[in-house]
């Protein structure tokens, strides 16, 4: 059976993005394959944060993971830091990864860019310690974003120069993307993400939170008045409708919209229905889960003593490979 791996920061809530992009494949993968969910604390502190807020950011992390259908049952859900071999296998890391390798990663240059006060070393080998989460359970398939395929091809660089190096460890690893890969966000032109605000937080999935946000989603530009037929196709709403609605809905929209029989209200106001009606089972586990505290803590611990189990069997093997004293 294959090995699933898959990581998410604590930094904030989850959006839309995160969902479409990469969690919707987390749940739908652990009927199939061994998953092993992660969510990595020792990445976020590589970007400016409150040292008070970070726990309890892990925590409701993990309790949204759980809401969206991550079941502990059939996947592990732990913390990166209750785990230290994810440093360890990092530091190995570092010795087969090139340098210019590092300095191409357009992630890199964007965070780099957006905090420019404080570009520290480990924000520059950021997807070392993302490969090393990774290979440590020797996984072949990791569900992420577009915006991650760069990372996951230096991963596979660097378990080959590992292997090539000191022997045969390490597995190549491949991105398992979505249907939608790269959601935009409300501005309908840049990728969805909390750091450029444009995001729809799953917590704001609720009747007027949601529709007030829809409200202020760009459609298609050059419909200027209720009275000018859109082009669905130059619609980020649009793009919407076919993540969430009916194959009917798509049909009204297209028909509506394509000959102004609709105005934008009402095909945001068919959107929110139903994204209101897709997120209902993660409004209610959410609310179960935040009604049991202590619940969550539980099953991180529980995971992190598997996915411990399963770390320290690689590093015994890895600093075999190494000739490492012991
Ligand atoms: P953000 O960019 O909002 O900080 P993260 O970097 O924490 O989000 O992303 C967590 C996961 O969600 C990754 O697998 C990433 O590829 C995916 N993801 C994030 N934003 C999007 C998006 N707009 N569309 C598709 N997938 C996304």
């Amino acid at each position: 059976m294959k090995t699933v791996f898959s990581g998410i920061q604590p930094s904030g809530e989850l959006h839309v993005g995160n969902y479409i992009g990469a969690i919707d494949n987390w749940v739908k993968m652990q009927e199939q394959y061994r998953c092993i969910y992660c969510v990595v604390d020792y990445h976020a502190i590589t970007q400016d944060y409150t040292v008070k807020d970070m726990s309890p950011r892990v925590r409701d992390m993990a309790l949204d993971i759980l809401a969206l259908g991550v079941d502990p049952e059939k996947a592990i859900l732990f913390v990166q830091s209750a785990v230290p071999e994810h440093t360890e296998l990092a530091w190995i890391f570092n010795a087969v990864t090139g340098h210019g390798d590092l300095e191409r990663m357009t992630q890199f240059k964007d965070k780099a860019e957006h905090q420019p006060e404080n570009i520290n070393a480990g924000l520059f080998s950021y997807p070392v310690l993302q490969a090393a989460d990774i290979l440590l359970y020797k996984a072949e398939l990791v569900p992420v974003g577009a915006d991650q395929v760069q990372h996951l091809e230096l991963a596979r660089r660097i378990a080959r120069s590992f292997n090539h190096r000191w022997g045969k460890v390490f597995p190549e690893c491949e991105p398992k993307l979505t249907e939608t890969p790269k959601v935009l966000g409300l501005d309908g032109k840049q990728k969805m993400s909390k750091s450029l605000g444009n995001h729809i937080p799953l917590t704001a999935i609720e009747e007027k939170p949601l529709r007030k946000l829809l409200g202020k989603m760009v459609t298609d530009e050059k419909r200027v008045t209720r009275e000018d037929p859109g082009n669905p196709d130059d619609c980020n709403v649009y793009s919407f409708h076919k993540m969430f609605s009916t194959e009917d809905d798509r049909a009204w929209v297209w028909q509506g919209c394509t000959t102004a029989g609709i105005g934008c209200v009402d095909c945001k106001g068919r959107l929110a229905q139903r994204m209101l009606e897709r997120f209902a089972p993660y409004r209610e586990r959410r609310a179960e889960l935040l009604a049991h505290p202590g619940r969550v803590d539980e099953i991180l611990r529980a995971g992190a003593d598997k996915a411990r189990a399963i770390a320290q069997r690689t590093m015994a093997e890895v600093r075999g490979k190494l000739g490492l004293w012991r």
